[in-house]
Parts: structure tokens; sequence; C-alpha cells
């Protein structure tokens, strides 16, 4: 049984900084081994470029799963090759064995579908029958998601199911009021998502990074701060449709301004329009939302039944700009109704802020799938099983 999951998880060397996406996984692997089934798991970690490439290895990804599993992981160190070929004959019932990293391959993510169904073919020759579990690829047309499951009697696992039904709640007559939170680092990521839930929402609530071309669509000079030039018509549109359709679009009205993009540099708290009036001038850069937005943010979360959250407040990697953050990770924590972080930073800031993930009603594990489904699209992934 061949059994495709995200472990793509973040490393620091070989050591894993947030296991998540580890733990989404298990529920599937263990029913399959429950049920009998040789589970060879497939995944991608990073982006090692279609060749074998040490730092890209799972095999600290097969060491954490056996230690939460408390059982024996084995670990193949080529894909589809003589390694995957003699670990998997000498499986039985109930084994558990990683094949090394798909994107080792340049078959995995190739534009050319011949050379990806070339590349599927291989590793259908390892199993019977597949089960798609990676959520967070299923907007991708890559072998191990796509031709893999044209190729075998295929069905979606536990985590897929999970995922959809959450996203389904986002979607489908959603409990109201409904806040979306958006920030994170680029507007034209996220615009998409604006688009397709502005009829469905009651408030979007915007920060990060991309929150600069929203206030440069007002009129703002921004300083130094991210702005993407490119996207202030589309910003000053959205502005202009919320207005019309009652949608309270609400930008930050202070800002935590940095002197530099550095955790030590000097900084103020200013008012929104008044970002380039501080002593670091035209150079300063926005890195938070200030203590006052933050006030502000919390209380419409607070006061909503379903929140989806989407893309951190600030840089909250340096400490100093992690308080917008943490203040929307705690009004989500503490409402009433249903709660979702998405997005691959989001759902590390959290962890790394102290959250536990019971905090929350659910830390979706793809952020570019979650958004894609939001913004409308069909994904592939999920099409080729027969979905919807
Ligand atoms: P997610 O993975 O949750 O979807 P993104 O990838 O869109 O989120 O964005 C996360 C990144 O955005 C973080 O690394 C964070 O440091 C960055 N960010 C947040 N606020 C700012 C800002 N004001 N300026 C620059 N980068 C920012
Ligand atoms: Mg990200």
């Amino acid at each position: 049984m061949l059994l495709r999951c995200d472990l793509n998880v973040p490393l620091d060397g070989t050591s894993i900084t947030d296991d998540g996406r580890i733990r989404a996984s298990l529920p599937t692997i263990e029913r399959l081994r429950a049920a009998g089934a040789r589970v060879i798991v497939l995944s991608h970690l990073g982006r090692p470029e279609g060749t074998p490439d040490e730092r890209f290895s799972l095999a600290p990804v097969a060491q954490r799963l056996g230690e939460l599993l408390g059982v024996v992981v084995g670990l193949a160190s080529d894909t589809a090759g003589t390694s995957a070929h003699a670990s998997v004959v000498k499986m039985t019932d109930g084994d558990l064995l990683v094949l090394e990293n798909v994107r080792f391959n340049t078959g995995e993510t190739s534009s050319d579908v011949e050379v990806r169904r070339r590349f599927a073919q291989e590793l259908a020759t390892l199993g019977d029958a597949y089960v798609s579990d990676g959520f967070g690829v299923v907007h991708r047309k890559q072998a191990s998601v796509y031709e893999l499951a044209e190729l075998l009697p295929s069905a979606a696992g536990l985590l897929i199911e999970t995922e959809l039904r959450v996203l389904e709640r986002l979607t489908v007559s959603p409990e109201r009021p409904y806040t979306v939170v958006l920030g994170g680092s680029k507007v034209s990521d996220k615009i998409g998502v604006i688009s397709h839930l502005l009829p469905l929402v009651d408030n979007i609530l915007i920060g990060g990074g991309m929150v600069y071309t929203f206030l440069a669509a007002m009129g703002y000079k921004v300083g130094g701060s991210l702005l993407e030039s490119d996207q202030i018509e589309t910003c000053q549109r959205y502005i202009a449709e919320a207005r019309e359709q009652g949608v309270n679009l609400v930008l930050p009205s202070d800002i935590v301004v940095g002197a530099a993009f550095a955790a030590d540099t000097e900084h103020r708290v200013v008012d929104a329009d008044e970002l380039e009036d501080t002593p670091f001038g035209a150079s300063g850069i926005g890195l938070d939302i200030g203590p006052q937005s933050s006030e502000v943010f919390a209380q419409y979360i607070r006061e909503s039944r379903t929140v989806f959250w989407n893309g951190p407040a600030g840089v909250f990697e340096m400490a100093a700009f992690a308080n917008g953050t943490r203040a929307i990770a705690q009004a989500l924590a503490t409402m009433h109704g249903l709660s979702v972080v998405g997005g691959g930073d989001s759902a590390a800031a959290v962890r790394i802020l102290g959250f536990d993930d019971s905090a929350f009603g659910h830390i979706a594990t793809g952020g570019g799938a979650s958004l894609e489904f939001l913004e409308g699209k069909s994904l592939p992934g999920l099409e080729v099983l027969g979905w919807p």
C-alpha cells in the first residue's frame, strides 16, 4: 500500500523544528497498519531539484515517525530504486517503510506529463493500492500526487477528509459573525482568497507584510516597508468592493516601525498614516501591527463564531515583532466557535509562541492547498480521486 503524506517539516540541520505535519499524518498510518497493510510512505521534503541531496533526506522524519508510533520504521535510501525494492520485499503485514524524498527524482515535479507518468509507473510497481493523504500537495499536479493515483486503485486518507470538512465549514454557510484575518508576506499570494471570501464574511482584518500595499492604496506613505506597487490598484478595488458589500475591511491604525530589518533594530510605534514621520523616515520598515490594532483585531476575533487566519501579523521570527501575531493567536485560542489557522508559517508561529494545537479548532497542514480551495480553484490531487 503506497501512502502519499506531506512530511515536509521545517528542519534546522537535521533537527525538526515543528513536527505538526508528521503528527497530522498518524491517524491514516495507524488505520492502515491496524488493517494489516504494509504501509509504504511517500513524501517530499524541501526543494532538492530532482537529485539526491543529503540536506533534504527524510531520515530525521522516519526517525521521528518511529518515536511517535513507538515502532521501527524502515527507510529506503532511494525512492523507487534497488533500495526501495529490496526494503519492500522484506516487509510483513503492519510494517511501515518510508521511501526517500520523491523530489530526489526529476520525474516528480517535471512539467512534462510523460516524464511524470514514467516515474509514477516506477512507483506503482512498489504497491497494489494508493492512499493520498498529503493535503499540503493536493494543489500540485505531481507524479506521486496525481499520475500515481491514475495508475492504482486509490482513495483519500483521513487527513484530507478532515481538512476538507473544515474548509467546507469555512465556505458553506459558515456560522457568523465570520472574520478572516490575513497577513504574511505578499498580497499577491492571498488576493484570490479575498475576492472569493468577500461575499461570505463580515470582517477582513489585514496585517503582516501585505498590509503596506493596502496602506499605500489608501494614499499613505509606507517608507521602506514591504510594498507590491503592481498590487495597489487591486487593493483599492477590494477596499471599494468591501465597502459596497458591507464588509468591514480593517487595517491597523498603528504600526511598529523599525530602522532596519533586524531582530535588534531600534523601533517605535506610530500611527499608520505617519509611517515616514519617524526618526527612520523613508527607510523605516513596518515590522508588526501596533498594540492598539492588536486589541482591535482581538476584539473582532473574540466576537466572531468563525475565524480563518492565514499569515502572521508581523515578523514573528524576531521577538520584538511577534506581539501582533501573539495577540491574534491568543484571541483565536479563547474565542467561541470555529477557529482555523492556515499556512505553514502561521502554524509554525503559533507553536513557536507556545500555543498548543488543541487551543485551535484546526491547524491546516497545507497553506497553499487551503488557499486554493478557498479561492474556489479545483485541486488536481483531489479531482483525480473523484473528489468532489
Ligand atoms: P503562511 O506561510 O502562514 O501562509 P506567509 O508565507 O505568507 O505565511 O508569510 C510569512 C512571513 O511573513 C513570515 O516569515 C513573516 O516574517 C513575514 N512577515 C510578516 N509581517 C511582515 C512584515 N511587516 N514585513 C516583512 N515580512 C513580514
Ligand atoms: Mg509561508
